[in-house]
């Protein structure tokens, strides 16, 4: 068999104590199994180490990375305090960093931001974003979704748009996304970002919530560190609605860590989520690193051949914990290994 990679003595999530070996040929798992032959041109000892498919981050302001400095601290405060019902506060003094550039020129574009999207499809962008809850009336909100829905169905794209991320019971576009994800046919196709404000809700609110975004197979991304409001994580994966991570931020106004670690955010998400028991992680473990293929539709990131089962047992609590703090994004196995383990990249 013809091999990019072959790695050996690797732990998987669902070999438990066994050790196999994974061929990588293309960017794609081939096989995994007892012994993978072939004449690869790289060869990584895992070392007993757990090997898992690569993480994707559902959401990270790469556009704001490190501005924290430049932007002071306050909209952090604004951002955080009084229930998150100060956010949009937080943009508008986060919006400080414009001081850097020449705002005329940026003011006068936001203005054609619709147009500045269209091009952006004709240049060849996947999907089409938005961010309708920072419009003042419901009726922008719902004008700022409809047009991006019909610029998707123009260009053939996927959607992702940032939804309701403040504390105000009253917003309503992740609904709306999901009513308009039903009304163009999109399931499938679209993920809403951050919705905090689905905590709120009334709980017949939050149901019917839930039974669109089921209609309108609409995927959610949270990123419960960012801030003291987040989404409804583990309600939303028990109605079966696919759920995922984000790191967010990285030293920005919102939230001054960060260091865009799948593992870390995982980690935080434990907490933050009291998803402390082993089924739990375990799932928490599928939001950082299965869910991708649903929300994201990389099909490249999947394993071929034989899958991983699901459960790991206490390996995960061990995978999770152990590597945060060190550079590893392959966890350590249990009773294998003892020191901090290095990341192999594919
Ligand atoms: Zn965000």
């Amino acid at each position: 068999m013809d091999l990019d990679i072959r790695i050996i003595n690797a732990a998987t999530r669902g070999t438990e104590d066994k050790l196999v070996q994974i061929g990588i040929r293309d960017g794609s798992y081939v096989r995994i199994a007892d012994s993978v032959p072939g004449d690869p041109k790289v060869e990584i000892d895992a070392e007993g180490n757990l090997v898992t498919e690569s993480f994707v981050n559902g959401h990270l302001h790469l556009d704001k990375v490190y501005t924290l400095e430049k932007v002071g601290q306050d909209a952090l405060g604004s951002y955080h305090g009084v229930g998150m019902g100060g956010a949009m506060t937080a943009i508008e003094q986060a919006s400080r960093i414009k001081e850097s550039y020449d705002e005329s020129w940026i003011i006068e574009n936001v203005r054609r931001a619709a147009d500045w999207v269209r091009q952006a499809m004709d240049l060849g962008a996947d999907v089409v974003g938005g961010i309708p809850w920072i419009e003042f009336t419901e009726a922008d909100m719902r004008s700022h979704v409809d047009q991006m829905f019909e610029l998707a169905r123009i260009y053939d794209k996927d959607v992702s748009m940032l939804v309701d991320d403040a504390g105000d019971s009253t917003l309503r576009t992740l609904e709306y996304l999901a009513v308009q994800s039903i009304k163009y046919g999109w399931q499938g196709r679209v993920t809403a970002q951050h919705a905090r404000a689905m905590a709120l809700y009334e709980e017949p609110v939050f149901r019917r919530l839930t039974a669109l975004m089921k209609k309108g197979g609409v995927s959610l991304v949270s990123d419960p560190q960012t801030g003291p409001l987040h989404a409804r994580v583990e309600d939303l994966v028990k109605e079966g609605l696919p759920v995922a991570l984000g790191q967010d931020d990285i030293a920005d106004a919102y939230y001054p860590f960060g260091r865009n670690n799948m593992l870390e955010v995982g980690f935080l998400a434990c907490h933050l989520l009291w998803m402390t028991t082993f089924p739990q992680m375990e799932r928490v473990y599928d939001i950082v690193d299965r869910f991708r293929r649903q929300s994201s539709g990389h099909s490249g990131f999947r394993a071929q051949g034989r899958q991983p089962r699901q459960s790991c047992g206490a390996d995960s609590a061990e995978c999770l914990e152990s590597s945060v703090g060190s550079r590893s994004s392959i966890g350590r196995h249990q009773g294998r290994q003892g020191g901090e383990t290095d990341q192999i990249e594919l």
